[in-house]
């Protein structure tokens, strides 16, 4: 499932998510502050197992050819249909829109390589070692000039989509304009970079050419918006005339993309369509190859989101009989099973995702939380427990999921607890005022030194400027 932290907290606490970021970067959203409550209903990340773990086999043999980060990537998805891409330490953010543009795989690989021949070269060191120390909401919140974006309730995608792309591209803009900027000799140290960890890898570096010369050519200025990709990264003609040397002298030039690869890129592409775009969108895509894995991927997608559950549970049904071991379309199953009211076979087919992901994904456990709580049982209850901080423990930022873990231990009449992940969700989500409360409550009933107790007390010590009051 597509799905995204809904933002319920105020613009307020914006000061306090990422001090050493947002004073860096104010200047640049304070033209904007004045619609910061129209910032606040913007959701900028969405949430997917899938696309996250696509993303993920892009970059990790880069940056492994790179020197950086081996305990892999953190994949952050910005709502966003402008084109964008950028790296902090372990945290790669990219734009739904900088995926849906590319055709290949190799597209993508292209710019991450590029990206990653920035941090290797150094550039914007100081800036990118602030980002690191901050939570992902609190960096998106300062990039969008949003207020803070604090977890809340999953909502149906589609929903917000069309709200959270026109929002986040007039505010982010002007912050991203002055993020993460670089300098021409920037640009050509990142791109011999980027050939050489393409070299390394055994990949061609005509998509990383082919996207650079789109933005270079006058098509990039005919949409509505520019994109923040394009103004951070200067394109002259000559950089790109230089790029096309490197490029074609490789003997990589004329790989391709593995075909299972780029199947899964497909596949990421009309389920994005879909969930984000709507069904022109999703319908455009699946036009261009009929038949074809992801476009009947996208077909099961699109009855499961636009309301008829039988057809899309039989579409399913269909592709998981052709890839018995996809955990994505387990997920599927257990999202239209959910929607059709049958907790108990949708926790069956999470639980199958659960176990087929070679990922781990925190986010599918989570699914399963929600379903054995649906089930609603005291039994299926203390199990939705477990999965919950199953997936937690693999994804500690996922706030949506506390949400749900608060609700769970709720239902139990477990109130410290409940009140101990609503702290954790609020602390994870940057609103540390709020974190600070639900702590405090929680420790009212809690024994003191237990593990709980002592981790509401992290909560209540810590401050956003990187140190714990001890
Ligand atoms: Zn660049």
């Amino acid at each position: 499932m597509l799905s995204r932290p809904k933002s319920t907290i105020a613009k307020s606490s914006i000061g306090k998510t990422a001090r050493g970021v947002a004073t860096l970067l104010l200047a640049a959203t304070v033209a904007v502050s004045s619609s910061a409550t129209a910032f606040a209903q913007a959701v900028p990340v969405v949430r997917d197992a899938e696309i996250e773990a696509l993303v993920r086999d892009y970059a990790r043999p880069i940056f492994k050819a790179a020197g950086l980060a081996n305990d892999g990537v953190d994949i952050v998805l910005v709502n966003d249909q402008s084109f964008n891409a950028f790296v902090t330490g372990r945290r790669m953010f990219i734009n739904t829109g900088a995926l849906m543009m590319a055709e290949t795989p190799n597209e993508v690989i292209g710019v991450i390589a590029h990206e990653a021949g920035h941090i290797a070269g150094g550039h914007q060191q100081k800036l990118r070692e602030q980002l690191e120390r901050a939570k992902t909401m609190a960096i998106l919140a300062t990039l969008l000039g949003a207020g803070a974006i604090v977890a809340g309730a999953t909502t149906n995608s589609r929903g917000l989509a069309g709200a959270g792309i026109g929002v986040a591209a007039g505010g982010g803009e002007m912050a991203q304009r002055s993020i993460l900027a670089y300098q021409r000799t920037e640009e050509a140290t990142a791109d011999r970079s980027a050939i050489t960890y393409l070299n390394a890898t055994g990949q061609s570096g005509m998509g990383m050419l082919k996207t650079f010369a789109r933005f270079q050519s006058a098509l990039s200025l005919s949409g509505t918006q520019v994109d923040p990709y394009r103004i951070s990264h200067p394109m002259p003609r000559e950089r790109i005339a230089n790029l096309e040397v490197l490029v074609k002298q490789s003997p990589n030039v004329d790989k391709l993309d593995l075909p299972a690869l780029q199947q899964r890129h497909d596949m990421m592409r009309i389920k994005i369509a879909a969930y984000m775009g709507g069904q022109a969108a999703a319908t455009r895509l699946m036009r261009k190859n009929p038949g074809s894995l992801a476009s009947r991927y996208g077909d099961a997608q699109m009855a499961y989101l636009y309301g008829n559950l039988g057809a899309a549970l039989t579409k399913t049904n269909a592709l998981i009989k052709e890839q018995p071991k996809n955990p994505y379309f387990q997920e599927l199953r257990g999202d239209i099973l959910m929607k059709a009211n049958k907790p108990k076979d949708a926790a069956d087919a999470y639980a199958k995702a659960v176990s087929l992901d070679p990922m781990r994904s925190g986010l599918l456990p989570v699914s399963l939380g929600q379903a054995l709580m649906a089930i609603g049982t005291p039994d299926s209850l203390k199990k939705a427990v477990v999965q919950i901080n199953n997936g937690l423990g693999r994804d500690k930022e996922n706030t949506v999921g506390y949400r749900y873990l608060a609700q769970a231990y709720g239902e139990l009449g477990n109130v410290p607890a409940a009140e101990l992940a609503t702290a954790e969700g609020h602390f994870y989500g940057g609103d540390y005022k709020n974190a600070k409360i639900f702590a405090m409550r929680a420790q009212k009933d809690m024994k003191r030194g237990e593990p709980g107790w002592l981790r509401a007390q992290d909560i209540i010590n810590y401050n956003p400027s990187g140190k714990l009051k001890k």
